[in-house]
């Protein structure tokens, strides 16, 4: 059929298809946390939390009260009834104006939304609307010292002995660890199960669940204000009613509890380079050298050029993986591509806006080495830039 024949047989096609804008509502959003942001995330406050590497617990209350938190869940459990692309536009402003707020604050719900997908009534009461209200912190652990990018096997057993199961083992790199009021922890229930993920369950432990035991794993590269915390379960006995979901369907939860979260990261990855920019335009624009701003030089026009380039590249597909998930379109591959090209730009981007500051650029005071060393978790955690790669791959080739 000729396009004009289409168009005239499908009235009202052609004209609402495609729409980059955000709409009202979306702008609205955007602008609040903007504003809360430029508000409450005080530099001298954001380089305390840097130096004595603590989470910022007041700003996370303080988001909790004003309904960041969430924003994507049921207004029954505390949310604002939005969607995955409103929550990346909150991520991405936070992240914007600082890089370690932005994350930690960003996180505190983080893994919660598995017991939202999959919890069930008592579940999603009990631990949803202190996550939103900003009242409590969860986390997700996955990670054991043995497994990190192949999670198909878990050395962290859950044994179950009448109405409990007896968790026992390690998990490590674990966000929030040591500050959480509970986690999602991926085990192994059948150790016999072949292929041996279809043998995994997610349950919840409550922070002061005796034989349960948190340590800050140590000194790290960025996100300081984060907690990375390493997780031992040692006879720990929960409940059988902790168990989220099915039992032995806990593998294919995570995997799709990744497919949401890793587009929260590519918008983390997105208000940082966005961040690291705006400080390097800023600066380009005041600093002169041989009788010049540094703006003037055309190698700095061209950085910047790309740099802004890359980031709205980033953008497009960041949001359109967003907007896919809340259409009910959860596409694996998009959402890969998402977070590991804004991965990369943001490394990239925080790396050249070092560059563009000299020497301030190396100094904590100047904000965007903080940025740089924030950026690089982006490529690593949530599944590296490799296995990011190998899923869109399988997704593209399929089992040859
Ligand atoms: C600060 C921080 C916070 C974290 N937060 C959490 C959390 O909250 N919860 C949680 O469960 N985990 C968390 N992690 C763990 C993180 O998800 C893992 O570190 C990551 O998945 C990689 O696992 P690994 O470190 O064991 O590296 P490995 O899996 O050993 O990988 C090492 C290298 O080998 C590459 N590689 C591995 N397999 C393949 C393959 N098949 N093909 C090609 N390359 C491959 C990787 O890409 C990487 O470059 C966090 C980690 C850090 C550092």
């Amino acid at each position: 059929m000729p396009l004009w024949l289409f168009l005239t047989v499908c009235p009202g096609v052609g004209s609402c298809s495609v729409d980059f804008r955000l709409n009202k509502e979306q702008e609205a959003i955007q602008k609040a946390a903007a504003e809360f942001a430029r508000g409450e995330f005080d530099k001298e406050i954001a380089l305390e939390h840097e130096r004595t590497h603590t989470f910022p617990e007041k700003i996370w209350k303080k988001a909790g009260e004003l309904g960041f938190m969430g924003i994507h869940f049921p207004e029954e459990y505390g949310g604002q009834a939005y969607g995955i692309f409103e929550n990346a536009l909150v991520v991405e402003a936070f992240c914007r104006q600082d890089s370690g707020l932005g994350i930690s604050i960003s996180l505190a719900d983080f893994s919660s939304e598995i017991i939202l997908r999959f919890g069930n009534e008592a579940q999603k009461e009990k631990y949803l609307i202190p996550v939103t209200g900003g009242k409590a912190i969860s986390s997700g652990g996955f990670t054991e010292p043995d497994h990190g990018s192949d999670i198909t096997l878990m050395n962290t057993s859950a044994t179950r002995e009448a109405d409990e199961y007896v968790i026992n083992g390690v998990k490590t790199f674990i966000t929030n660890g040591t500050i959480s009021d509970f986690v999602v922890v991926l085990c192994q229930t059948d150790p016999e199960a072949k292929p041996t993920y279809r043998g995994q369950s997610v349950i919840i432990v409550d922070r002061d669940t005796p034989g349960f035991s948190r340590a800050d794993v140590g000194e790290k590269m960025g996100i300081k204000m984060t907690s990375t915390g390493e997780l031992s379960f040692n006879d720990v006995r929960v409940p059988a009613a902790n168990l989220v979901g099915e039992e032995n369907r806990g593998f294919y939860q995570v995997l799709e509890f990744f497919d949401e979260s890793r587009i929260e990261i590519a918008a983390q990855a997105l208000g940082i380079a966005q961040g690291a920019f705006d400080r390097a335009l800023a600066y380009t624009k005041e600093r002169a050298q041989f009788g010049k701003k540094l703006a003037q030089f055309q190698v700095t026009q061209h950085k910047l050029a790309d740099m802004l380039t890359k980031i709205e590249t980033a953008r497009l597909i960041i949001y359109k993986a967003a907007w896919n998930y809340d259409q009910g379109n959860v596409d694996p591959m998009l959402t890969s591509m998402a977070k590991m090209y804004g991965g990369r730009v943001a490394v990239e981007v925080a790396d050249e806006a070092i560059q563009l500051f000299g020497g301030y650029g190396y100094m904590l005071e100047y904000e965007v080495e903080r940025f740089y060393r924030d950026a690089k978790i982006m490529e690593i955690y949530e599944g590296t830039r490799e296995i990011q790669k190998n899923t869109i791959a399988s997704a593209l080739l399929g089992k040859l």
